[in-house]
C-alpha cells in the first residue's frame, strides 16, 4: 500500500505539475487506496455539451482511462464509457447509488441544464408512467442528494456557449439550479484532464479544495495566464502580431491571457503544447464570461466580474500588480502613439 499523500503535498504536486509528470498515473495508488477503503462513488452526468469534457479526461494517460474511471475513481455512471445502457443504467448505475450513498456521494456534471419548455429540450429518460425525465429534474433531484457537485466545464461551471444569447433553450449554470449543495467549478473549454482527475482526487482523499471567488480550485486557476507566457517578452517590447501566424504578442489578434486564469503555460496539453504556444490566442475559456466577447479582436472593455465592466488597461489594476504594471503602462503608450488599438475602418478593408 502507497505511504498516504498529505494535503500539502498533493497541493504542491497539483500546483507544480507540468507536461513532464503524468498527474493522474502519480496520484493511481494513492486514489486506489482510498477508493478500497471505502470512498465515496461519482456519478457523471451530461447536459446540454458537446461531450468533449468527457472527451478531454479521456485522454489522461498513465494509466489509461478505463482504468482510472473504473478501478480507481469509483465511477457508477457515466453515459459514455459504462457498459449498461437505458433503464439497467439508469436504475442500477444512477437512482440506486444516489440512494445508498445519499450525502455521500459526488456528482459531477458536464453541459449546461436547459430550463426552457420546462426543460423539455433535454431529457435522460422516462418515469414508469412514461412521462419523460428532464435533465433539469434529474440534477436537483441528485443534486439534492450529494455530498458536492463537481461542474466540469464552461456549460456546467457558468453557462458557456450553449447559455449564450439569445439562448433559446434557456440554458443555465448548476449553480443557477441548485441551491444548498457545494458546487466546485472546474470550467475550461474543455478543462484539462489534470483539472478533472486532480480535482476529484482531492474531494475523495481530502475533501473540497480551496476555490477562488467563482468557485474554481486555487490549485489550478491561481494564475493568469499572461503571467507565464512565453511570448510576454513580445508584450513587454510592444511587438504585437497583426496575424496569427506571426510571432509577437497576440493581445491585438485577441489575446484575452491578461484576464484569463489557468496554468496551461506551465502544464501544456498533451504533454507537448497549449492554446498560445500552437499559435492560437487564449480565449479565456475558464472565466464566467466565455464566450461573451469577440474571440479574435482585441476589445478596449472587458467584462471582469457580474455586474463590472472594465477597460484592459483598468483591468491589470485589478488582476494583479505584475498584470496591471504590464499592461497599464505597455497599452497606455502603444495605444497613444497608435502602434496598437482598436482596428481603423481602411485596415479592415484591406484584409
Ligand atoms: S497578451 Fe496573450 S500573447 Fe500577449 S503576452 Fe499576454 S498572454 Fe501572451
Ligand atoms: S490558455 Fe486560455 S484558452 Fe487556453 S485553456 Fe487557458 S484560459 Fe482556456
Amino acid at each position: 500500500m502507497p505511504t498516504k499523500l498529505n494535503r500539502r503535498d498533493f497541493i504542491r504536486l497539483c500546483a507544480g505539475s507540468a507536461a513532464a509528470i503524468s498527474m493522474s498515473g502519480f496520484l493511481a495508488p494513492f486514489m486506489a487506496e482510498a477508493v478500497a477503503a471505502g470512498a465515496p462513488p461519482v456519478i457523471w452526468i451530461q447536459g446540454a455539451s458537446c461531450t468533449g469534457c468527457s472527451i478531454s479526461i479521456l485522454n489522461t494517460v498513465h494509466p489509461d482511462i478505463e482504468k482510472v474511471l473504473l478501478e480507481v475513481i469509483s465511477m457508477c455512471y457515466h453515459p459514455n464509457i459504462m457498459a449498461a445502457a437505458g433503464d439497467l443504467a439508469l436504475e442500477e448505475g444512477m437512482f440506486k447509488t444516489a440512494e445508498q450513498y445519499k450525502g455521500k456521494f459526488y456528482l459531477v456534471v458536464e453541459g449546461a441544464i436547459p430550463t426552457g419548455a420546462d426543460g423539455l429540450y433535454c431529457t435522460v429518460g422516462e418515469k414508469e408512467d412514461g412521462t419523460p425525465i428532464t435533465f433539469v429534474d434529474l440534477i436537483q433531484d441528485l443534486g439534492s442528494k450529494a455530498a458536492a457537485i463537481l461542474a466540469f466545464g464552461t456549460c456546467s461551471a457558468y453557462g458557456g456557449i450553449p447559455a449564450t444569447p439569445p439562448n433559446p433553450t434557456g440554458c443555465k449554470s448548476v449553480s443557477q439550479v441548485v441551491k444548498n449543495v457545494p458546487i466546485i467549478n472546474i470550467p475550461g473549454c474543455p478543462p484539462h484532464p489534470d483539472w478533472m482527475v486532480g480535482t476529484i482526487a482531492h474531494v475523495l482523499l481530502y475533501g473540497i479544495p480551496e476555490l477562488d471567488r467563482f468557485g474554481r480550485p486555487v490549485m489550478f486557476f491561481d494564475g493568469i495566464v499572461h503571467d507565464n507566457c512565453p511570448r510576454r517578452q513580445y508584450f513587454d517590447n510592444a511587438i504585437f502580431a497583426k496575424n496569427l501566424s506571426e510571432p509577437g504578442c497576440l493581445l491585438e489578434v485577441g489575446c484575452k491571457g491578461p484576464i484569463a486564469h489557468c496554468d496551461s503555460p506551465t502544464r501544456m496539453w498533451n504533454s507537448v503544447s497549449w492554446c498560445i504556444k500552437a499559435g492560437a490566442p487564449c480565449i479565456a475559456c475558464t472565466e464566467p464570461q466565455f464566450p461573451g466577447w469577440p474571440m479574435y479582436e482585441r476589445i478596449p472593455e472587458m467584462p471582469i466580474g457580474p455586474g463590472i465592466t472594465t477597460t484592459i488597461d483598468q483591468a491589470g489594476v485589478v488582476l494583479g500588480a505584475a498584470a496591471a504594471l504590464g499592461i497599464g503602462g505597455h497599452l497606455a503608450g502603444n495605444v497613444a502613439t497608435g502602434r496598437i488599438g482598436p482596428k481603423k475602418k481602411q485596415e479592415e478593408g484591406d484584409n
